[in-house]
């Protein structure tokens, strides 16, 4: 998908300001457009000569990433592999993920499709438009189901976080290996 160039860059370590090209779009074949290139080379060469440490470490993860991709061409049994090469595919997971779901999201989103459901289905039975004059019994039936389906929505997309978000894997808990100055996989 194309979009447009910010016109400023800020550097979010430093403040530093680069003002680049406007109005180019960034699409595939757009890195050999000159403008653009010389503008991510200035962007690139600012975190290398201005930010040693985290371009080191950016470059360690990097190394970690083409890691993960040559053990991807091997089938194995060992389970040893098997783990570290999982750690590194979650570690990289964890730090790319755009979005995380809050509980608080999770909650408003179950109540809010619970209410909406009930509501449907309870208004094609009793002829009365939603909520008005319904007799006790069906507003007790209503407050129940929905908090019935709520609970239940909300157990359903749980699993689903849990299940693409992976919370808690394994802990970025850094136990180095002497002499290899890698944090070894830990699972929870
Ligand atoms: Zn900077």
């Amino acid at each position: 998908m194309a979009h447009e160039i910010a016109g400023i860059c800020h550097c979010r370590l430093c403040a530093a300001k680069f003002t680049g090209p406007t109005g180019l779009i960034i699409q595939p074949g757009a890195a050999q457009n000159g403008r653009v290139a010389q503008y991510m080379q200035d962007l690139a060469g600012h975190i290398i000569t201005a930010h040693p440490v985290e371009n080191k470490n950016m470059e360690l993860q990097a190394l970690e990433y083409l890691g993960l991709q040559r053990m991807t061409l091997y089938s194995t049994t060992d389970k040893a592999i098997m783990e570290q090469r999982d750690f590194l595919r979650w570690k990289i997971h964890q730090s790319t993920l755009a979005h995380r779901l809050s509980d608080g999201q999770m909650d408003a989103a179950s109540k809010e499709f619970a209410a909406q459901f009930v509501d449907d289905a309870l208004n094609a039975l009793v002829t009365k438009p939603i909520g008005q004059d319904w007799p006790e019994h069906v507003k007790l039936l209503r407050s129940t189901l929905v908090a019935a389906v709520a609970l239940k929505l909300y157990g359903i997309i749980e699993d689903f976080r849990r299940l693409i978000e992976e919370p808690g894997k394994y802990q970025l808990q850094v136990v180095t290996a002497p002499g290899t100055g890698s944090a070894a996989p830990k699972p929870s």
